[in-house]
């Protein structure tokens, strides 16, 4: 029988405070965040991995240092309103919840959305909103977003991510660099943006129309 809870504090104490992942907020959410409810029943015991995980469909759960890493990146506020693109399991966006007022998260798979809403609602979280869309035109109803966080990897910055996003706030997005992704920031400024580069990393493609 495993012991989850400890696995989970051996996860923040080894995978993420000894890398760098030190902001107390961000640390808490993982505490309160329990990963073995968004990892597939045959994969359970691996889910305080220091790895990524399949959830079907050729998709993945980012490897938690990871969902640290752009979380702590992000910096979300208590009252910001944050958009995922790239639900997945909905472990990032479960994170995310406890960190600001609102998250709406799109999935371009039908089936991971059910998987996201059933291991989202396990945990009866209300501010997060999981739709069925092509993230890479956004949401607009929501819009503009205090921050945007992308967990596939992108060609290009889509440009109705950037219009979605407020002046002054912060785009986390892997983009494609011969053959891997560079975890990169977008800072949005009033008429333009900055990008600054962080990790090198590999994620699954950003497949969509933007
Ligand atoms: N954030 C997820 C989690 O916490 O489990 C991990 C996401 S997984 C690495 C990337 C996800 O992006 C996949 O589920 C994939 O189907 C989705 N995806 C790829 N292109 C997309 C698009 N254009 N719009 C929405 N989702 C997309």
């Amino acid at each position: 029988m495993i012991n989850f809870e400890f696995a989970k504090k051996e996860m923040i104490e080894i995978q993420l405070k000894r890398r760098g992942i030190l902001d107390n907020r961000v640390l808490s959410a993982f505490e309160s965040i329990p990963r073995h409810l968004f990892v597939p029943e045959g994969r359970i015991e691996n889910s305080y991995d220091d790895s990524a995980l399949p959830i079907g469909f050729e998709q993945t759960i980012s490897q938690p240092y990871i969902v640290a890493l752009m979380t702590q990146l992000l910096r979300p506020l208590e009252n910001d309103i944050i958009l995922e693109i790239g639900t997945g399991s909905g472990y990032q966006a479960a994170i995310l919840s406890k960190l600001c007022k609102f998250v709406v998260s799109l999935e371009r798979k039908s089936e991971l959305v059910s998987f996201a809403r059933d291991n989202i609602s396990k945990l009866e979280i209300k501010n997060v909103q999981i739709y069925v869309g092509d993230g890479t035109l956004g949401w607009k109803s929501n819009s503009p977003y205090d921050g945007i966080i992308v967990t596939a990897g992108a060609k290009e910055i889509p440009s109705a991510l950037i219009s979605q996003l407020k002046p002054g706030g912060k785009m986390i997005i892997p983009l494609e660099h011969k053959g891997y992704h560079k975890l990169t920031v977008v800072k949005k400024e009033e008429n333009s943006f900055v990008k600054e580069e962080i990790i090198d990393c590999i994620f699954v493609p950003l497949i969509g129309r933007g």
